[in-house]
């Protein structure tokens, strides 16, 4: 390949249903690589296996790549010198080249019968040969390579329904470098003669993908896994139709695995295991069954980008958190592995709590507002943006807010049972009494005149701190755990702290 040629990588899924995030992670690797040496991302719509077509798919697939950001600068949806790039309006570009391959000898007409390949198919099973149609068995076919010619050309004519097939060496060695796996090699003598092209004017998948990334000037075919062993067909189609000086490089990216390790993630395992593995909600437009999403979940657009962008790829560096510039000035494909890469959904979390304590506050302070309103309470602004800046470090999800926060609004009526049973003894009592009495005489009750207090209660009581601290807590609280107590306290303020302190005294003296 001419180095100096700009980079072009496509993301080309097929509209089949919703978007898995493997697909996602691959959009987002072109994009990265596309964006590091100033090239161009673009997407395709691999539309030609129409019985597979699934209305609001490719929407789909436009929606979750514009929240991701991963956004194209060329391709559906935004136009380019090379439209258009839905593959089902570029029926018209491909016939001239089933042709040249069909001229030059490297592609047949088949006119088999479903019966006819069926019956093939029994023959070879019955004498425990694989069941393919290729070197040897096309030879006692219905095609061009077996046919007279006459014949073939009155088939034609009277419009019989044929296929285009490749024709394969029989035993030929098809060796490709693969940007992560290193050199590959295939024997024809293991592959079949796929079909290129269908009577009714459609390319196959491997036509149209071969051909479209030609005409696009694609310099690399970054794809999931599961396509290598259509590389070497897709290398003897390059081969076959004079375009191997402009081939583009491959690159095929390791599975997403389950997090036990074995087999591909798959929807039933985010069901199981409680985590999306689609990038936003999706709705089977024949079944109506729901997949959820990472966006409906609660999950930051970057935070799923940067766990993807960790799933198969790592900077060989401690660093974890990444803007989406850094991952671009860091990806190489040299640093993706070979190996497929286990989800884990602890770190999918752990990577959005990083971003929720980079949210602009505002974005939580809308989200509580709602659920205060909700629960029709009424506390100022300023009230709920300390309350959001308190627990922001303690949560994983915006939806989380609420629930970790609802006792800032409304004072506890029950208490952690383990704490309460392990912490509480006869003391306590009277140090919760001293407590009321301190704070009642503090003109400006703060974090520190209530930690001041705090400390002057246990010490009258012979208390240690450490034993009281979570009691104390659970007694303003209800919860154990959560941000600073004492600023906490603080923004409780003086009336509602000792209201709680005399609550919590109250129910358990009973
Ligand atoms: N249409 C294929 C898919 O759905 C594209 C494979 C490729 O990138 O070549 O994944």
């Amino acid at each position: 390949m001419n180095e100096s040629r700009r980079v072009r990588v496509r993301f080309a899924p097929s509209p089949t249903g919703p978007l898995h995030i493997g697909g996602v992670r691959t959009a987002l690797y072109n994009y990265l690589l596309a964006h590091k040496h100033g090239g161009d991302f673009i997407l395709r719509i691999e539309d030609t296996d129409q019985t597979r077509y699934v209305q609001g798919a490719e929407q789909y697939i436009i929606d979750s790549l514009k929240w991701l950001g991963i956004s194209p600068n060329e391709g559906v949806g935004v136009g380019g010198p090379h439209a258009p790039y839905r593959q089902s309006e570029r029926k018209h570009l491909y016939k001239q080249y089933v042709d040249q391959l069909l001229k030059s000898g490297f592609a047949y007409y088949a006119f088999d019968t479903a019966e006819d390949l069926e019956a093939m198919r029994e023959r070879l099973k019955a004498s425990n040969v694989d069941a393919k149609y290729d070197a040897i068995t096309r030879m006692a076919m219905k095609n061009s390579l077996t046919m007279p010619e006459d014949e073939v050309q009155r088939m034609l004519e009277t419009g019989a329904a044929f296929v285009v097939r490749i024709k394969l060496p029989k035993k030929e060695e098809v060796k490709f470098h693969d940007e992560i796996r290193g050199w590959v090699s295939f024997n024809t003598s293991q592959m079949d003669d796929k079909v290129l092209y269908k009577s009714d004017g459609m390319p196959t998948y491997h036509m149209a993908n071969v051909v479209d990334d030609y005409l696009m000037q694609i310099t690399h075919v970054i794809r999931g896994e599961e396509w290598l062993p259509s590389a070497p067909l897709h290398v003897l189609l390059y081969r076959y139709l004079g375009w191997e000086e402009v081939m583009p490089k491959f690159a095929h990216l390791p599975l997403l695995l389950k997090p036990e390790g074995n087999g591909k993630l798959s929807k039933r395992d985010g069901d199981r295991l409680g985590f999306p593995v689609f990038p936003i909600d999706w709705v089977d437009p024949l079944t109506g069954e729901k997949s959820s999403g990472y966006r409906e979940s609660g999950y930051l657009p970057h935070a799923v980008v940067n766990l993807l962008a960790f799933l198969g790829w790592n900077p060989g560096t401690n660093q974890e958190l990444f803007t989406m510039q850094e991952l671009i000035d860091a990806f190489t494909l040299e640093r993706v592995s070979k190996s497929g890469a286990k989800f884990d959904q602890n770190k999918a979390k752990w990577f959005n709590q990083q971003y929720i304590r980079h949210v602009d506050n505002a974005i939580l302070v809308e989200a509580l507002k709602k659920e205060v309103n909700a629960h029709q309470l009424s506390f100022s602004d300023d009230f709920i943006l300390r309350t959001c800046e308190l627990v922001k470090e303690k949560i994983s999800f915006i939806k989380d807010l609420w629930p970790m926060s609802s006792y800032f609004f409304v004072e506890p009526t029950s208490y952690d049972d383990g704490v309460i049973q392990k912490r509480w003894n006869e003391k306590s009592p009277l140090v919760l009494q001293d407590m009321i009495q301190l704070v009642q005489a503090d003109m400006q009750f703060s974090a520190l005149s209530f930690e001041k207090s705090y400390n002057e209660a246990l010490l009258k009581n012979g208390v240690a701190g450490k034993d009281f601290l979570q009691l104390l807590r659970v007694c303003l609280t209800g919860i154990a755990g959560g941000p600073p107590l004492f600023e906490m306290a603080a923004l409780f303020g003086k009336e509602s702290t000792m209201q709680r302190l005399k609550n919590a005294l109250y129910i358990h003296s009973k």
